[in-house]
């Protein structure tokens, strides 16, 4: 297959994280017969530094026209003064509503090889953790008005959140099917004691239960599910919510599998072209110090290869090959343990690359 990736390497940590993912990439085009042909767009604080804005319209438009979208992360505290409307993230808010990328997979797998870097327990950890977050992405208080103001004499600042049915509708169905492609169990989650999104959020997902009686669904609050998945994480399989709650959820559960660079993404539309990202953020802290972990990224880059291109056997042999260099004892910093071997980004990525020409 020829197909067009639309490589957004963004600041911080994401050029690093992307090289290697390329990397990997080029070892699956080459195994696999395939012509991957990249595209890269400045995003973020490189576009702001470079022309003023965080993304080109030319850039936009080659992600558009692409089959598909890599992501690393953007943002850093050089921009962090930035105006609001030019601030790294909205290039990245703009590309998620230019797209209609409005539904956000977020798998969270424990690897048992990484169970000793989990801060929980082992008892509380010990029946694994397998469960698939589905974020809606394009609408709640994320999209909202945002204004700041002054009243009686001190600033005010108001941001509104709002869901319409149908973008409550879509997510839903969404996490409905994954749900049938997974263990059957999904749960809602919302603030529905006190919010009037979230009562309309539970009422369309209670409709929508009835078209799924295979699916055996439930509620929970945002807050109870935020303690219910350090006490018992395994209890969920799929988790749909809303922008921000999902936000603040799929880091807290990142956490269970010991570090959020092991943390895979997909950004999908209603149509075929979706993007996809590790978790995590530019983390500048790590930036240029060949430090960071690439296996969030590499792993989104396998999610690709299922979600966008259907190539199933070439993401089996990238996760596959991840093990492989996990169960070797190989380890970036942020998931390091006695006894491992410690290696930086790049090694990383060539070890993830050349376990995949061994796989037979
Ligand atoms: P972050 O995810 O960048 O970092 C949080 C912590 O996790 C840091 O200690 C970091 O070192 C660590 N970490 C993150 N990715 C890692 C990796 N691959 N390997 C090893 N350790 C890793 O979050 P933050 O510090 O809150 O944000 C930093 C910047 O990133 C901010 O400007 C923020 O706005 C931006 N951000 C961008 C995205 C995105 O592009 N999708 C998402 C979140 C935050």
């Amino acid at each position: 297959m020829n197909k067009t990736i639309a490589i957004l390497p963004g600041d911080g940590i994401g050029p690093e994280i992307i090289a290697e993912a390329v990397k990997v990439l080029d070892v699956i085009a080459a195994k696999y017969g395939h012509t991957f042909d990249y595209q890269t767009v400045d995003i973020g604080g490189c576009a702001i530094d470079r022309y003023g804005v965080p993304i080109l319209e030319e850039g936009m438009a080659t992600c558009k026209a692409a089959d598909s979208v890599l992501l690393g992360a953007v943002g850093g505290p050089k921009w962090d003064s930035c105006p609001p409307d030019i601030r790294p993230e909205r290039a990245l808010l703009a590309v998620r509503k230019e797209l209609g990328l409005f539904a956000n997979l977020r798998p969270t797998r424990l690897f048992p090889q990484l169970a000793a870097a989990s801060p929980l327990r082992e008892e509380t950890i010990g029946q694994g953790v397998d469960l698939m977050i589905v974020r809606e992405l394009t609408g709640g208080v994320y999209f909202g008005t945002h204004t700041t103001e002054t009243v009686d004499g001190e600033p005010k600042a108001t941001d509104i959140m709002a869901y319409a049915e149908h973008e409550i509708e879509r997510i839903g169905r969404v996490a409905f099917e994954t749900a049938r492609k997974r263990r059957g169990n999904l749960i809602s989650v919302d603030k529905a004691n006190v919010l009037d999104t979230s009562r309309l959020w539970r009422a369309t997902m209670h409709r929508l239960s009835a078209e799924y009686p295979d699916v055996q669904y439930s509620d929970m609050l945002v807050d109870a599910t935020a303690m219910q998945l350090i006490r018992n994480p395994s209890q969920f399989d799929v988790i749909v919510t809303e922008n921000l709650f999902g936000d603040i959820l799929s880091d807290e559960a990142s956490m269970l599998t010991g570090s959020i660079g092991m943390m895979p993404s997909a950004s999908l539309s209603s149509g075929t072209l979706g993007m996809y990202e590790p978790i995590h953020g530019s983390a500048p802290d790590l930036a240029g110090q060949d430090k960071a972990n690439p296996l969030g990224t590499i792993l989104s880059a396998a999610m690709m290869l299922r979600y966008a291109f259907s190539m199933a056997a070439e993401a089996d042999a990238i996760e596959c090959a991840v093990h492989m260099v996990l169960d070797a004892g190989y380890r970036t910093g942020d998931i390091m343990q006695e006894g491992c071997t410690p290696v930086g980004c790049a090694q990383m990525g060539t070890l993830v690359a050349d376990a995949i020409t061994q796989i037979g």
